[in-house]
């Protein structure tokens, strides 16, 4: 069994951008982020620091807007308009879900695609399922970054993903159909779960409950990949996935924390570069 090491992957990619970084701002361009983060959810707030310390790490400028849980939709809008327009932020992301009383789907809608780094809007969704593409959301393509990175071929192989959300189950599946993948998509209404599961050479588990993924669900030498955040009974942060039984039945799995999460903030910032170049015509 070997560990997937999101922590190590991650740094490479964030080198590579940081190398890139370099060579822009040679030409007069810093990239630069816009990070919204409305209300005071504490889990959001971890998020946005560290997307702020990537952001400084790899030579972005980085503007983040904390506003009030208060906050009405118009003005929330208005801000996002503000910052499609502003030449020298080049993504904008607004950290999701919402507090109640505003509307994630209309605020992703307002943000220009050129912009959307987080790949949500449904011109760049769209763009996904058809495979021309300037943005992959982050943590999926993330995902396959580390497959590549560990020379997992996804090529003609049994692909389950446990999750259909827009942001991970649903873009998942269509990047492992990109790379020929057989793709099965489980949710809650799926009936034997585990049958489905145990046949997979790579299981994807983004569901949101601890330790849902149990070893019997899982095929001997199965690749596996752990999206879940949650916290188990003691508060420790922990995955989707069972690790310390499943582990051993792998041949690849991915730690929580030092998976899939690491990896999701260095691909935000590789489509932050990205856009940086395209909106100044350095590709
Ligand atoms: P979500 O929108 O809540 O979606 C969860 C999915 O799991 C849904 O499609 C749901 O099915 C399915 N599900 C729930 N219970 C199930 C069951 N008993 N059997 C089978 N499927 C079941 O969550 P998300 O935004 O995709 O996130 C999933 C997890 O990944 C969360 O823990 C989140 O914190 C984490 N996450 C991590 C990162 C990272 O960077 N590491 C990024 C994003 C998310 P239905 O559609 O039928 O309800």
């Amino acid at each position: 069994m070997q560990i997937i090491d999101g922590k190590k992957v991650s740094a490479q990619v964030k080198e590579q951008v940081a190398n890139e970084t370099k060579e822009l701002i040679k030409k007069g361009i810093i990239p630069g982020l816009a990070v919204i983060l409305v209300g005071d959810d504490p889990a959001s707030r971890v998020y946005v620091n560290n997307k702020k310390k990537a952001c400084e790490l790899v030579g972005f400028h980085s503007v983040e807007y904390a506003l009030p849980a208060s906050t009405t939709q118009e003005e929330l809008l208005a801000l996002v308009e503000e910052l499609n327009n502003r030449a020298d932020i080049n993504g904008i992301l607004c950290q999701l879900p919402l507090p109640k009383g505003l509307d994630d789907n209309a605020v992703i809608e307002a943000i220009s695609p050129l912009k959307d780094v987080d790949a949500f809007h449904k011109q760049n969704v769209g763009r996904i399922m058809i495979g021309d593409y300037d943005f992959l959301p982050c943590t999926p393509a993330g995902i396959m970054e580390m497959l590549h990175a560990y020379d997992i071929s996804v090529d003609g192989k049994k692909c389950v993903v446990i999750g259909r959300s827009n942001i991970v189950g649903k873009p998942m599946a269509m990047l492992l159909l990109h790379e020929n993948g057989t793709v099965t998509i489980c949710h809650s209404h799926t009936t034997n779960l585990s049958e489905i599961t145990s046949e997979a050479d790579i299981l994807v588990a983004a569901i949101g409950k601890a330790k849902f993924v149990t070893a019997d669900m899982v095929k001997d030498g199965a690749v596996v990949i752990d999206v879940g955040m949650n916290r188990d009974e003691k508060g420790k942060l922990c995955g989707d996935v069972d690790f310390e039984n499943v582990k051993d039945k792998c041949s690849f799995i991915t730690p929580v924390p030092g998976g899939v999460g690491p990896m999701t903030i260095a691909i935000l910032m590789k489509n932050t570069l990205k856009a940086a170049k395209m909106q100044n015509n350095v590709l």
